[in-house]
């Protein structure tokens, strides 16, 4: 999907069928969106979200950061890819020091693996060089994904 026809389909889903959608027991949402931090949210709010793949925007606002910490929602986010397609300009100024600073409870991960040719251990090592976080926060990360 273009960010055009992504940002009508989450729209379209939360404004128009929210009643209708099954809520599993995880769910999840894919989102590029490049504004809105409320829209996150309100993702989670209408569709009973668990988890949001990205929602970078979440770090631009300390309610939305507080929601997603207290109601343990956690952002899977892709550095790589976001820094590829342009979603923040550089490693070291990734909003996961952000999120994770406020407590919402992030992992790391690859986006498409045919497209950003990346690994999940890359992803670490480059929020490591560009000082984005520490090696003990990157720690804290991983055992935190793994459920620890
Ligand atoms: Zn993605």
């Amino acid at each position: 999907m273009t960010a055009e026809t992504n940002k009508l389909f989450y729209e379209g889903l939360i404004e128009n069928n929210p009643d209708k959608l099954l809520k599993s027991p995880k769910s999840d949402l894919h989102n590029h969106s490049t504004k809105g931090c409320r829209r996150v949210k309100r993702a989670v709010d209408v569709l009973g979200l668990d988890e949001v793949h990205h929602g970078n925007n979440a770090a631009k606002s300390d309610d939305v950061m507080r929601f997603l910490a207290d109601s343990k929602i956690k952002l899977n986010m892709c550095p790589s890819s976001n820094v590829k397609l342009g979603y923040t300009d550089s490693y070291k100024d990734h909003p996961i020091r952000i999120l994770y600073e406020n407590g919402v409870k992030v992992t790391i991960n690859t986006d498409d693996l045919l497209i950003f040719d990346s690994s999940i251990e890359n992803e670490y090592l480059l929020l490591y060089q560009a000082g984005t976080l520490s090696a003990e926060q990157l720690d804290d990360i991983r055992r935190s994904g793994l459920g620890d």
